[in-house]
């Protein structure tokens, strides 16, 4: 029995230090896995087939079963590939039975990084449980009235989705019993760590029962995440979802260099004039650029709003509806978006202004292109954007395709040929990167005719311009100045 033990104990010791990729299971798409044979309960599938699911996403293919099983789970899977109801309908099933421990705390605990995300997951919950008898499921968000949120928390809850910071505010005001949770779900746990939330998160945990079930979902799965896993989740399955590429297969990616701000609104407006255009979301780095753009993109007769982390919760909420209902033609917003918002309608996403992730790249143009149906994601980019570039290409392993508009040319053009990876480079620009750029240095574009050149001046600020000095140069003030750089595939 003691060699037993100690065979088993040297085992376990090898295995945990074999690198954690090792494990993954690969999700790909089984044809003959339904539903029907993933052991839910007939309430929960019976809504499934309400909203047309004819067959489980590879990631619900592999991480339900596990689920049920009750095995803690880690897996790398964005949104767009069916991650909510991989997590949402094993949780439902858990509701399905009585819970073992009397009282009115929530059984299942959903943090997300943002609140249009948690919006969104709360959604999908009620449609999915649609069929289950009393499914209670409340969500606690930042910039809400903390009034109705306390009424809320004193009543029954079976479902709680929440974003940490105003979860943490009521459970240090002891409003929450976890002692009947169940399962706590950390939703893009990449962005919950990149937006400054993993203390909380961590802390969040800390007072939940330590049997709980735990499941870690995130775009990427690096060392840092694993380092969070590695604290929170016991001995988890692992999934990768192997479709990134597969899953931007019915997006047109087209890129357009541009020369400076005024070629980005020509190209805009002649984007926009498009009828093909049904619905669009257009890109900005900034909240203010958001907003101007969104401005003067209404004074030239669009029917135009803006979403950004600084509107209140319900200006938020009024701007997405309206998008949902059709109302808006236009929704120009900042990467607080990019994630949760499923509309399938937008059939463009313009990206005004490059993101400062590649991550985030993916979650923009997965907007578009929803439930199987085509879109167009069309980038501006700028001499200044070619490390940007090259690093949302490698991490979706696809080349983005330059278009011209005729009429509408830029007068930078790549230095290599165009399927050479070296086109990439940006012009030569003769300043240092990192130094903020004065408005009597040359631009960097048009630096062919240096004495006719006159400083560009642009009306939109830099993408970490909290001032009123609104007025800079599109080629400086990198955005890439303070890039996390990312653990991408090739590197
Ligand atoms: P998610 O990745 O959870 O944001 O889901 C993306 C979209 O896929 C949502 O519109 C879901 O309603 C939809 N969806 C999720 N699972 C399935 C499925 N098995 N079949 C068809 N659509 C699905």
């Amino acid at each position: 029995m003691f060699y037993f033990a100690l065979a088993a104990l040297a085992a376990h010791t090898f295995l945990v230090s074999i690198p954690a990729r090792v494990f993954f299971i690969y999700a790909h798409q089984e044809n003959n896995v339904s539903f029907e044979n993933l052991n839910l309960h007939p309430a929960i599938i019976k809504a499934i087939n309400e909203l047309g699911y004819t067959q489980p996403t590879p990631i619900q293919q592999q991480a339900i079963p596990e689920l049920i099983a009750g095995h803690d789970l880690m897996a790398s899977a964005q949104t767009g590939t069916g991650k909510t109801a991989a997590f949402m309908l094993p949780a439902l099933n858990r509701l399905a039975t009585p819970a073992k421990i009397p009282g009115r705390g929530p059984r299942i605990l959903v943090l997300t990084p943002t609140r249009e995300l948690a919006l969104q997951v709360s959604d999908a919950t009620t449609k999915y449980g649609k069929y289950l008898s009393r499914v209670k499921v409340v969500s606690i968000l930042g910039g809400m009235s903390y009034l109705l949120q306390n009424k809320l928390l004193s009543q029954h809850v079976d479902i709680l989705v929440a974003t940490p910071g105003r979860l943490i505010d009521h459970i240090q005001r002891g409003r929450i019993d976890f002692s009947r949770l169940e399962m706590l779900v950390l939703d893009e746990a990449d962005r919950m760590l990149d937006m400054g939330f993993v203390q909380d998160v961590e802390s969040i945990a800390s007072f939940t029962p330590a049997h709980r079930q735990t499941l870690l979902f995130s775009a990427t799965l690096d060392s840092t995440i694993d380092k969070i896993a590695a604290r929170l989740l016991r001995s988890p399955k692992r999934i990768q979802v192997a479709t990134q590429r597969a899953k931007l297969e019915n997006i047109e990616q087209r890129l357009h260099y541009v020369d400076d701000l005024s070629h980005k609104n020509r190209l805009l407006e002649h984007l926009l004039r498009d009828q093909t255009l049904k619905q669009a979301i257009v890109f900005t780095a900034t909240k203010r650029d958001a907003d101007d753009l969104a401005d003067d993109l209404a004074a030239q007769g669009h029917v135009v709003g803006a979403l950004h982390g600084d509107m209140s919760q319900r200006e938020r909420t009024r701007t997405l509806t309206k998008l949902r209902n059709g109302r808006l033609r236009i929704l120009v917003a900042t990467d607080v978006a990019a994630r949760g918002i499923d509309v399938a309608d937008i059939t463009h996403v313009i990206n005004f202004d490059l993101p400062k992730f590649a991550e985030d790249y993916v979650h923009r143009i997965g907007r578009t292109g929803r439930a199987g149906a085509s879109g167009i994601a069309v980038s501006f980019a700028s001499g200044k954007d070619s490390i940007s570039l090259k690093r949302i290409e490698r991490f979706t392993g696809q080349r983005i395709t330059p278009s011209i508009i005729p009429g509408m040319e830029p007068k930078y053009k790549p230095r290599f040929g165009q399927n050479d990876e070296k086109s990439r480079r940006p012009p030569q620009v003769a300043h240092k990167r990192n130094r903020a750029w004065s408005p009597n240095e040359r631009s960097p574009f048009n630096h062919t005719d240096t004495k006719k050149s006159q400083p560009a001046r642009f009306g939109r600020s830099t993408p970490n311009d909290n001032t009123d000095n609104r007025k800079r140069s599109l080629g400086r003030s990198s955005q890439f100045n303070n890039t996390r750089v990312y653990a991408e595939p090739g590197n």
